[in-house]
């Protein structure tokens, strides 16, 4: 398949690696908006959070946490994002799910995850959340 992270779980095309288990592969990322800026990704190819399997998702959660303790003991930032884009207009580039962890500081001027706060309209929003309870699947 003709995908750049598949590649580089098969070492087609190099990488920084920082972790690998059975199911995930964490590296660096070559454009880092900080420091330490970081991906984990499961090894069998999964577009989005819609394909991934449950097993490989929880996996790439789990390699998140331990490797988002292992950047705080190295960095020692003041907070951490945990960035996962789902599809082109959510601006997910390689369609092969993954987990960006970004360091962050205070001051370093990065403006991921900042919204304006407008508060919605509450019939709305009551309305849009009992059809997504209608359709939850345990
Ligand atoms: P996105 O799909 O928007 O969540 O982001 C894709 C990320 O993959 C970007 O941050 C890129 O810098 C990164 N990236 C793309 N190609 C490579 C590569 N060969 N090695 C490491 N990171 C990459
Ligand atoms: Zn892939």
């Amino acid at each position: 398949m003709d995908c750049i992270f598949c590649k580089i779980v098969s070492g087609e095309i190099p990488s920084v690696k920082v972790y690998e288990d059975d199911r995930v592969l964490a590296f660096m990322d070559i454009n880092p908006i900080n420091e330490g800026h970081l991906l984990i990704i499961p090894k069998a190819h999964a577009a989005t959070i819609h394909e991934i399997a449950e097993g490989d998702f929880l996996a790439v959660m789990s390699a998140t946490r331990k490797l988002s303790a292992a950047v705080k003991k190295t960095l020692n930032p003041d907070g951490i994002n945990l960035l996962q884009l789902n599809g082109k207009a959510a601006n997910q580039v390689v369609p092969h799910l993954h987990v960006h962890i970004v360091p962050r500081w205070f001051g370093d001027g990065l403006t991921i995850s900042q919204w304006e706060m407008v508060a919605g309209n509450m019939e709305k929003i009551k309305a849009i959340a009992e059809k997504i309870q209608r359709e939850i699947v345990n």
